[in-house]
C-alpha cells in the first residue's frame, strides 16, 4: 500500500473494533469531530491530480488504500461515490484498496457496470473478532470482486477463518493491533493460530502492525506507533522460523 485517498472524512461507529477508533483519536487532537462526514474539498479528484510535467501524481503500478479515514459504503457518502467510481475506471494503471465494515451495503453501492468487478479494485472487510467475521465473511464470499481480502483488525480475539479459507476465494488475511491510548491487547498467540490456519488451506498471511498493547510470551508490550509495522515484521520472521 503506497498511497492514501480520502475523498471524505468522518465515520460513524458500528462495530466492536470502532471503540477505540483512530480517526476518532486523531481528530480529536486537532479539535475535530469525526462523527460530522465532509467531502474532501482539495483531494476529492487526487488520483486525477498531475504535476507540472503532466505526470500523475501518483504513480502507475501504486496501490491505493481508499476512504481509510471513513467507510467508503457509507450512507453519506451516496451522492459523491459514483464520482469516485468514474475516477477510479480511469486509473486502470493504479489498485485501489477498499476495505469496509458495511459490506452489506456493497451491491446498491456498486456502479452499472460493475459486473464481475473492476480489475483494479481490490475489496475487504474488517473483522475484528468470530461475530463480526461471521456477519461480514460470508457476503464478501457471495460478491462479485476480483480480488478479496480479509483484514481482521483490530484483532480482539482469536477468529477462527477456516470455513472461509477452505473457500479459496480470499486471497490474503492481514492482521493487526490496535493503536493508541486505550488499545485493546494484541496477543501473539491468536496473530500465530491464524496465520497456521492461513498456512494450512495456502491463503496468504500479512501481520501487519502489532497495536501499541502487544502481548509475547506472556509479557506486555507497549509499542510506539511508529514501530508497530516494524514490530510486525520481525514478529513474522519469528514466526516463520
Ligand atoms: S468503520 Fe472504521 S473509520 Fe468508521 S468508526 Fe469504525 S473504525 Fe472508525
Amino acid at each position: 500500500m503506497n498511497s492514501l485517498w480520502s475523498p471524505w472524512h468522518g465515520c460513524h461507529k458500528c462495530s466492536p473494533g470502532c471503540l477505540n477508533c483512530y480517526v476518532y483519536y486523531l481528530d480529536k487532537i486537532h479539535n475535530k469531530d469525526a462523527s460530522i462526514i465532509t467531502k474532501s474539498k482539495t483531494n476529492f479528484d487526487l488520483p486525477l491530480k498531475k504535476n507540472r510535467k503532466g505526470e500523475y501524481k501518483i504513480p502507475s503500478g501504486s496501490e491505493i488504500a481508499t476512504c481509510f479515514t471513513s467507510d467508503f459504503f457509507l450512507e453519506e457518502a451516496d451522492a459523491w461515490r459514483n464520482d469516485c467510481w468514474n475516477i477510479i475506471k480511469s486509473r486502470p494503471d493504479v489498485n485501489f484498496l477498499i476495505c469496509t465494515k458495511r459490506i452489506e451495503r456493497f451491491k446498491e453501492c456498486i456502479p452499472a457496470d460493475w459486473h464481475d468487478g473492476y480489475s483494479n479494485v481490490l475489496i475487504a472487510v474488517t473483522c475484528e473478532n468470530q461475530e463480526m467475521a461471521d456477519k461480514r465473511i460470508p457476503i464478501l464470499l457471495e460478491i462479485p470482486a476480483p480480488k478479496k481480502y480479509v483484514f481482521v483488525g483490530p484483532i480482539l480475539e482469536y477468529v477462527d477463518l477456516k470455513k472461509y479459507l477452505k473457500t479459496h476465494k480470499i486471497d490474503l488475511v492481514s492482521v493487526s493491533g490496535e493503536s493508541y491510548e486505550n488499545a485493546r491487547v494484541c496477543d501473539f498467540n491468536w496473530i500465530k493460530a491464524i496465520y497456521k490456519d492461513c498456512l494450512e488451506f495456502h491463503v496468504s498471511f500479512d501481520f501487519h502492525q502489532t497495536g501499541s498493547n502487544f502481548l509475547k510470551d506472556g509479557k506486555y508490550y507497549k509499542i510506539k506507533h511508529h514501530d508497530e509495522y516494524e514490530q510486525a515484521k520481525k514478529a513474522m520472521k519469528f514466526m516463520k522460523g
